[in-house]
């Protein structure tokens, strides 16, 4: 796995000004934060290595993403952290493929309507018709959406999303064989169940800058920000059972001591520590990684295009040629695919998606996937936090003065989401300290 933390020397004291619990995005977002503010941080993470959800296993020259995280450049975390100056990020082609079985459209804030070259023609002219003006329209409102200030998302009412788009007369061909696929690949939530103002925020971050891969997999975010703090700040394979305003009480380390805690956790194992607080529902994601024979041609646009299924075929919701995007995910010569299922589907057993999605894949990519080798693939029920309306995106992050919980559930489910609770929570922890230097948090919400 990548992200091994700098492990601490034994010598390193047992107390901080401030203890961090999770080594995932936002625990290490808030202890460059605060070591930033001149405080004393030490992150205890109780797995062996740092990154959370964000985390990728090498194999045989392949780097494979347990997550198959999809970032956006418009996030302005990801480049307001002077530590995530060296991430690279390797975008998609513009906007992504909605690929059905007889049309396939390119949507994106700028460009849309490409019909595929090679992709089988329409049944009818009429239903021709029909999609172009569909996407035509897709288009154009992406492109307002784009152009639109956030503060007006943010006062528009808030509904579930697929009503919202209905009641803004959003033809149902358009939800479904459009929005829906590609909601579901920007929040992991392909009901659109989440609060419409989410997804208008999501929806205009990618019509404005598209989708990213960080180069070297999703883990190399957290690495990046781990390898940058003090050395000796991060200690992993430490569990944190209990906390106080000035202790934390660990699984086989004792206890440690400081003058705060802030609670970087999941939110499940955070109301553990923290008992009554909130749960969100999670939605599953599943990755599929195949190693295929040959990079497939792409029928309709370049290599490094994100494909959506958008009739939902099989059990994959999108997928990728993620050697294309970021080369350093395959050895030269070698063509890794990454797939991703999400909804009901992704419960289902490795063994079983991998038969129901090989003809699925076929279909997408343009070519024979039943050769392809199945590398790896990675389950996760509880990969993305739910955001049905009313959706909450500032949840408290201080509980009482010295007790203070960040993470995804307390902002949007995104890396964003992660990366910017942080910074409100260090600021919230700089302000109890009277310590100059606080993190400014920016009023601007994004998705
Ligand atoms: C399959 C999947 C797909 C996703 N797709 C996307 C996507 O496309 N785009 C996107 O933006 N986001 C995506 N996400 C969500 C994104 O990965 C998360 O929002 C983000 O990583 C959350 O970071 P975090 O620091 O809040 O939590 P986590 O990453 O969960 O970190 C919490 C850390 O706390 C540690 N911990 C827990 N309990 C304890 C304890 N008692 N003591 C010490 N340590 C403890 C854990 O081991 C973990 O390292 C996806 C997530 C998954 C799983």
């Amino acid at each position: 796995m990548l992200g091994t933390a700098p492990t601490t020397p034994v010598h390193r004291s047992q107390t901080a000004d401030v203890i961090v619990i999770g080594g995932g995005l936002a625990g290490l977002a808030a202890a460059h934060h605060l070591t930033g503010a001149g405080l004393d941080v030490l992150v205890v993470e109780a797995s062996p290595a740092v990154g959370g959800r964000m985390a990728t296993t090498r194999l045989d020259g392949y780097r494979l993403d347990h997550g198959g995280q999809l970032l956006c450049p418009d996030w302005p975390e990801l480049s307001n952290l002077p530590a995530l100056g060296a991430l690279a990020l390797r975008p998609f082609a513009p906007g992504a493929v909605l690929r059905g079985a007889e049309r396939s459209v390119r949507v994106s804030g700028h460009r849309t309507l490409r019909p595929g070259r090679g992709v089988a023609p329409a049944r009818g002219r009429s239903r021709t018709l029909t999609g172009a003006l569909d996407a035509a329209r897709l288009r154009h409102q992406l492109s307002r959406l784009a152009g639109t200030p956030v503060e007006r998302l943010a006062a528009r009412s808030e509904l579930p999303a697929g009503r919202a788009l209905a009641a803004r007369g959003v033809p149902s061909r358009t939800v479904d064989g459009m929005l829906r696929p590609l909601v579901g690949a920007l929040l992991g939530d392909p009901d659109l169940s989440s609060s419409s103002r989410v997804v208008d925020l999501a929806l205009r971050g990618f019509a404005r800058r598209g989708l990213c891969l960080p180069a070297g997999g999703s883990a190399s975010v957290p690495e990046l920000l781990a390898g940058a703090l003090p050395e000796g700040t991060v200690r992993t394979g430490v569990r944190a059972v209990s906390v106080s305003v000035n202790a934390v009480d660990t699984a086989a380390h004792g206890r440690l001591r400081c003058r705060a805690v802030l609670i970087a956790t999941g939110a499940a194992e955070a109301a553990v520590l923290l008992p009554g607080l909130r749960v969100p529902e999670y939605h599953p994601v599943t990755v599929l990684h195949h190693a295929a024979d040959a990079a497939p041609p792409n029928p309709d646009g370049p290599l490094t295009s994100l494909i959506i299924d958008s009739e939902r075929r099989g059990p994959v919701a999108h997928s990728m040629v993620a050697s294309a995007v970021d080369p350093s995910r395959a050895l030269p010569g070698r063509t890794l695919v990454t797939s991703v299922v999400l909804g009901r589907r992704a419960h289902d057993s490795l063994a079983c998606l991998d038969r129901a999605a090989r003809p699925q894949l076929s279909a997408l990519h343009g070519v024979d996937a039943g050769h392809w080798e199945l590398l790896e693939g990675f389950r996760e029920p509880h990969a993305v936090p739910a955001m049905p309306a009313p959706h909450d995106a500032r949840r408290p992050v201080r509980v009482l003065a010295g007790l203070y919980v960040c993470g995804d559930h307390r902002d949007t489910g995104t890396a964003q989401g992660a990366l910017y609770s942080a910074r409100r929570a260090a600021g919230a922890v700089c302000r109890d300290f009277g310590v100059s230097g606080a993190p400014a948090a920016a009023l601007r919400l994004v998705a």
